[in-house]
């Protein structure tokens, strides 16, 4: 994961299975030549990312590293709905 970026556009996500958060990336957020596998489940109990829930970023941890996924839904919704920054009420 790169440090100092600022995510803040990007909608927290939670795993419906165990209830880990992470934050929605995009394959650009990956460095070249770093393996996507890991970035397409729940970092926590491997569930795939259509497990994954957005939720309000309030309700996201502070102050803690938050693992980003590959999810396929950001991508639709960075073509689809730009004027939202994002923020998706599921
Ligand atoms: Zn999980």
């Amino acid at each position: 994961m790169t440090e100092n970026q600022d995510y803040s556009d990007r909608p927290a996500l939670r795993c419906k299975r165990c209830g880990w958060v992470h934050f929605a990336i995009t394959p650009d957020d990956i460095l070249p030549g770093v393996p996507t596998d890991k970035f397409r489940q729940c970092f926590k109990c491997s569930a795939p990312v259509s497990e994954l829930e957005i939720i309000p970023e309030s309700e996201a941890p502070k102050g803690v590293t938050i693992q980003g996924v590959l999810w396929s839904a950001l991508l639709q919704k960075f073509g689809l709905d730009a004027t939202s920054g994002g923020r998706v009420v599921a």
